[in-house]
């Protein structure tokens, strides 16, 4: 691999192949995906970012940027590209006015609530701490808080960028407003963020949260009575539900461990005597096998899932927005998700609506604000490498969800063998102004290592891959 030598003004660390460390950093959250970049660079500052991309274009090499490097595809890192490594920027910085968050774009999910909670402030988040916050906020991106305080791209209020051009600029409401409409939710095409600015809500620092565990021989009744339970629930609550083996971690009744179960995973945010008293009908069904809910700190909560999904194990996902559970769908998701191999693959529900369906469809590039559920079937495998039979039993239930689905899918959970049309798919309506966007912030499509949208007149001028000659 030739050598991609110092871009001009750098201060931060470069790492090139050959050099300690090189494999450490280029490691992913996938454990599947084993990728050989040309030059590693861990940027110190936003002009470092600058510095790195022009570099990167001067030479001809793909660009990409790692934020938390959790995207399931691997997309932070290219054989033979250039990474703009956020790594070692995770500072988040809490302003009392707004109040608002202002965040490095290396950071996780983890920094964020360790830096907003002593003040008993909060935004929505991702659901496992280890996430990076910049992949997940430019997707949509969505978790506990969202019923209640909309996406996680809906709360934020700023974000400076790095143009394809190395311009640099600010998009909000107020400046270039069509970029910032196009950032949350057009995932990574668009430029390269430099900091974040969230809006904070007082969410105070307790919650009402836990799993209930029951046997998955009773999954179709569980989630027939989960379905009607969560119809016309409180923004304040809402349920996820889990359809795995019970892992073998300390907060699981050590009889349960290894055995299939459906995990509901309640949580309630606001006053928690209101809480107690709308969880009691979900509490008593059954009776459940296991009952878990607690009250305890909103960072516990965050992390419960943490070892579920370590780094380094080998991960394949596929994923559908689903509308209302039909019987139809339950049965199906019942049939399907015990068929896996390997105790750690699992299907998760994810809950939405709330505050995410209040706001218009055209609000942002986000999607799934007419979803009641998205699904993520994922197949995971502790010795990672590439290649895990329960591949197979991810796109069966993927195919098998299918009829019951609305189509559309959230592009975070998006697979790279889904080519253009599922990103087409999860776009809808969106698609065509996102394209023209490109083509005016990112005509060469410098950004493509992502759900890639090709600029549309790169496609007007007879480029069907839209790709930067
Ligand atoms: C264990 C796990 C749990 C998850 N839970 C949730 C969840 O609760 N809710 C949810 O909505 N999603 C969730 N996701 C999906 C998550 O949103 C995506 O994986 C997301 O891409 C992760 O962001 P990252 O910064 O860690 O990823 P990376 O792999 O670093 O980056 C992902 C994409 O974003 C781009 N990017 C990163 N940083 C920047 C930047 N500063 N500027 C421009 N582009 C950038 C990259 O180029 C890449 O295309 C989860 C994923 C995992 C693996």
């Amino acid at each position: 691999m030739r050598r991609l030598g110092t871009p001009a003004g750098f201060t931060g660390e470069l790492i090139h192949p050959g050099d300690t460390g090189y494999d450490h950093a280029r490691r992913l959250w996938n454990g599947a995906i084993d990728r050989h970049p040309a030059l590693i660079a861990r940027c110190a500052s936003p002009d470092d970012a600058a510095a790195v991309l022009a570099h990167a274009l001067e030479m001809g090499a793909p660009v990409t940027v790692r934020g938390g490097g959790h995207n399931v595809c691997g997309w932070a890192l290219a054989d033979g590209g250039v990474a703009i490594d956020f790594s070692l920027l995770r500072r988040v910085e809490i302003q009392a006015q707004g109040p608002r968050a202002r965040v490095q774009p290396g950071a996780l999910w983890g920094d964020f609530d360790a830096a907003t909670q002593p003040w008993g402030l909060g935004a929505p988040a991702g659901i496992v701490t280890h996430t990076g916050l910049a992949g997940l906020t430019l997707g949509g991106g969505f978790g506990w808080l969202s019923r209640r305080f909309g996406l996680v791209s809906d709360n934020l209020v700023a974000a400076d960028l790095v143009l394809a051009s190395g311009e640099r600029v600010r998009a909000s409401q107020q400046d270039h407003p069509d970029l910032f409409w196009a950032i949350r939710g057009g995932g990574a095409n668009f430029g390269v963020v430099t900091e974040f600015e969230f809006g904070l809500h007082a969410t105070g620092t307790q919650v009402l949260a836990g799993p209930i565990f029951h046997a998955a021989g009773r999954a179709r009744e569980v989630l027939r009575f989960y379905r009607d339970f969560i119809d016309g629930a409180p923004d304040e609550l809402s349920v996820y539900v889990s359809l795995r083996t019970a892992p073998d971690l300390d907060w699981v009744p050590a009889e349960l461990r290894g055995t299939p179960v459906v995990a509901l995973l309640p949580f309630y945010t606001g006053d928690l005597d209101e809480g107690e008293r709308l969880l009691r009908p979900l509490r008593s069904f059954g009776p459940p096998a296991a009952d878990l809910i607690q009250r305890k700190p909103y960072t516990a909560h965050q992390a419960l899932l943490d070892a579920t999904v370590p780094h380094g194990w080998g991960y394949y996902w596929k994923s559908h927005y689903l509308p209302p559970l039909t019987d139809a769908a339950i049965d199906t998701l019942a049939d399907h998700a015990w068929r896996k191999s390997s105790a750690a693959s699992y299907t998760l529900v994810f809950h939405l609506g709330g505050q995410i369906a209040r706001l218009p469809a055209d609000h942002s590039a986000a999607t799934g604000r007419d979803a009641n559920h998205a699904l993520v079937i994922n197949a995971a495998w502790p010795e990672g490498g590439p290649g895990h039979p329960d591949i197979g039993w991810c796109r069966d239930t993927f195919r098998a969800m299918e009829p019951h689905a609305t189509g559309a899918v959230y592009v975070n959970f998006v697979h790279n063998d889904e080519g253009e049309a599922r990103v087409r798919a999860a776009y809808g309506q969106r698609y065509q102004r996102l394209a023209d966007l490109k083509a005016l912030y990112d005509p060469r499509n410098v950004f493509r290592n992502n759900q890639n949208i090709p600029p549309a007149s790169a496609k007007c001028q007879g480029q069907p891959d839209g790709e930067h000659p």
